[in-house]
């Protein structure tokens, strides 16, 4: 959908509303009352049927079904079904993907499982302003195993993989920029990378579940993503990892605990790793989580990862020109890319007192967030946001500017999380 010709008004933006094709999906989540919610890239809302399953899960399950319910509830296969569900929406086979640990931790894993498969080549290739901790465990895994980091800018990482040649063992780049929400061109990359014989990690956080994202078409080698941001898995939901079949052979993850073992209820003293996906497990599933990731994928059973793709462009678009209807003068400057195809599921703006605008327009409920030095990040998640909340909370946003609402005390005071 396109946003109307000349100046749009809040008749139209109704109007898209109720055009919207996936509108029904909203009824899915647990939405407080009076907020809007642009933030379902950090926290995923709650969707219904979440808060059900855990209450089960501990009532019955662990209260009354106690050990036996790793059986009995089918408690341990849940990290498989529950990277099975997100296989589907990320175009992975249902066993290429699993549920466990953190991205960080999982980064770990396919780094260094990765260099292993790389053994006489010394080069990683990086972004400057990678998230930071891809950063850190890039860092600290080239320390490790004696490799080179080379960051540069996103536009000079093609030349920098031209350049490594056939030095080249990793590629780590995060698809959707978690900043600026620009996006990589997967495939392109992947096959650069992979004609010079190196290996590609992606980092989905800001793909998986926003995006079509088509990891065996572009011939992905391994990628991790993130459950809590729009897979809405909960605050601190476990992370996926998804391992070409291809590389199951080759792959020897560090991590090795008895989870990732062939038979973990065998008891053996030598590590011997699943043939599966189940080798880059490493110890016991934090089970809670992993229901609730499980059931929150539901969402997604149904749903056509094009059309969530198209809505939250044409939220973006009109984000965008709404700032640049409503917001001019007013400093604001776009940090993501202005063409929808280039840009994920967010939009952000800079200006130099974003911290305190930010704050003020969280106090209105309008919810979005800050990521230093000047950066004000709005995220659509398509299931859940309308077009009506881009309107409503750029007139927030203008209201808060003009009345120089932003410039208080009480605003300008940083707290541990922005
Ligand atoms: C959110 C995010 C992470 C989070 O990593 P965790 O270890 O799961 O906390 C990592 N990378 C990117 C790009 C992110 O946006």
């Amino acid at each position: 959908m396109t946003a109307p010709v000349g100046k749009i008004t809040r008749e139209d933006t109704i109007k898209m509303d109720g055009a919207d094709p996936i509108a029904h999906l909203r009824e899915r989540f647990e939405l407080p009352e009076g907020d809007i919610y642009l933030d379902g890239n950090s926290l995923g809302a709650l969707p219904l049927g979440v808060m059900e399953r855990l209450e089960v899960a501990v009532k019955k399950e662990w209260g009354q079904g106690l050990i036996r319910s790793w059986n009995d509830a089918d408690w341990y296969p849940a990290p498989q079904r529950a990277g099975a569900a997100i296989a589907r929406i990320l175009g992975a086979d249902d066993d290429e993907v699993i549920v466990c640990d953190s991205i960080s931790v999982n980064l770990f894993k396919l780094l260094v499982g990765a260099l292993r498969m790389r053994k006489d080549r010394k080069i990683i290739v990086s972004e400057i302003g990678n998230f930071p901790t891809d950063v850190y465990i890039n860092q600290e895994v080239a320390d490790l195993m004696g490799c080179e980091l080379r960051c540069v800018m996103p536009e000079e990482v093609e030349a920098a993989i031209s350049a490594a040649g056939d030095n080249l063992a990793i590629v780590q780049l995060t698809h959707v920029h978690y900043k600026t929400g620009r996006i990589y061109d997967m495939q392109g990359i992947t096959k650069k990378v992979q004609d010079l014989g190196g290996l590609v990690i992606w980092d989905l956080a800001h793909s998986a579940g926003c995006l079509p994202v088509q990891l065996n078409d572009c011939n992905a080698d391994f990628a991790v993503g993130c459950g809590y941001k729009y897979l809405n898995g909960g605050p601190g939901a476990p992370a996926f990892v998804f391992v070409a079949r291809r590389h199951f052979e080759a792959m020897d993850q560090p991590l090795r605990g008895w989870h990732g073992h062939a038979e973990p209820f065998a008891f053996t003293q030598e590590y011997k790793p699943h043939p599966t996906i189940d080798q880059m497990l490493t110890g016991t599933a934090s089970q809670l989580a992993t229901l609730a990731l499980e059931t929150a994928l539901k969402v997604f059973e149904d749903v056509d990862m094009n059309l969530l793709r198209q809505k939250n462009m044409a939220l973006g678009d009109l984000f965008i020109a709404l700032v640049e209807q409503e917001l001019g003068g007013m400093n604001f400057e776009l940090a993501s890319p202005k063409e929808a195809e280039h840009r994920g599921s967010q939009v952000s703006l800079i200006h130099e007192e974003g911290y305190a605008i930010m704050q003020a327009v969280i106090a209105r409920g309008i919810i979005g967030d800050f990521r230093a030095p000047d950066i004000l990040r709005f995220g659509f998640a398509s299931p859940y946001v309308r077009y009506i909340d881009i309107w409503d909370s750029i007139a927030h946003l203008r209201d808060v500017m003009e009345m120089r609402e932003w410039d208080q005390p009480k605003f300008k005071e940083r707290r541990a999380v922005t």
